[in-house]
């Protein structure tokens, strides 16, 4: 069945000016994210990985090119219409989970629920990712791949359309990090969320849908898996 474009990208580039110097992050970059896919990004350290997901989350913008999510042209709107998107359409999951360390796990799932109208319950998502027990342990109290899991469920309790990963299992041992992406791969699975997720480490690849490898700030390749892997069967 043909997948409709959530997310359209049309010759985006990312420049930094540094000094004199022009630094090419992103040069003239197409892409059309699909409802519902699960897509890995791969290239090595700069080749423009993270700006391209700082981009499609609406957390930097683009120097020219236009981005639309659905219809609308994020490309031209402003900061209160980009934080808007940000809270209400999209999760992100990051390698070193960024969660508020005087909050408990509870507390920072219940944050992130009162950003958007209909969230999921907050217990419910916890129990989900394992953690029904753990609810009332702050950050400091949790292992790595534990807080990763409160860091999921913080992102999966909005019900987010697009779901955005850098390096989620960069700080995790295999075992736990098998686990992490398992989560990622039922909530695109059941929730039906478009997951991204942003590694230099090649075999996750094997559970995408679709692989974008990037090169030097642009898409070297757009590799299609017609069977991908199960996250427990990655190894790395
Ligand atoms: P990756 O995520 O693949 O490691 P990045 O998107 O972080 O790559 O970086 C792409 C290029 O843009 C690199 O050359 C990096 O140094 C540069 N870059 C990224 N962010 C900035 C910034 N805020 N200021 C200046 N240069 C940047």
């Amino acid at each position: 069945m043909k997948k409709n474009v959530l997310m359209k990208l049309d010759r985006i580039t990312r420049t930094y000016q540094m000094g004199e110097v022009a630094v090419h992050a992103l040069k003239e970059t197409s892409l059309d994210i699909l409802e519902g896919e699960l897509l890995v990004v791969l290239g090595p350290s700069g080749s423009g990985k993270s700006t391209l997901l700082n981009i499609i989350g609406g957390m930097d913008s683009p120097s020219s090119g236009e981005i639309f999510f659905g219809k609308e042209n994020l490309s031209n709107a402003g900061e209160q219409r980009l934080t808007r998107y940000r809270r209400q359409e999209v999760g992100f999951v990051f390698q070193f989970y960024n969660l508020i360390p005087d909050l408990t796990a509870k507390e920072n799932v219940e944050l992130a629920a009162r950003l958007v109208e209909n969230p999921l319950s907050v217990a419910q998502v916890l129990k989900e990712v394992g953690l029904e027990d753990r609810m009332d342990h702050f950050p400091s109290q949790l292992s790595g791949g534990e807080q990763q899991r409160v860091a999921i469920a913080r992102a999966a309790v909005k019900r987010p359309r697009l779901l955005l990963c850098d390096e989620p299992t960069g700080a995790l041992d295999q075992k736990i990090g098998q686990v992490v992406l398992g989560l990622l791969e039922r909530i695109n699975r059941e929730q039906g969320s478009t997951v991204v997720i942003v590694t230099h480490n090649t075999p996750i690849s094997s559970m995408a849908h679709r692989v974008i490898r990037m090169s030097s700030g642009t898409i070297a390749e757009i590799i299609e898996n017609k069977n991908p892997l199960p996250a427990e069967r990655i190894e790395w």
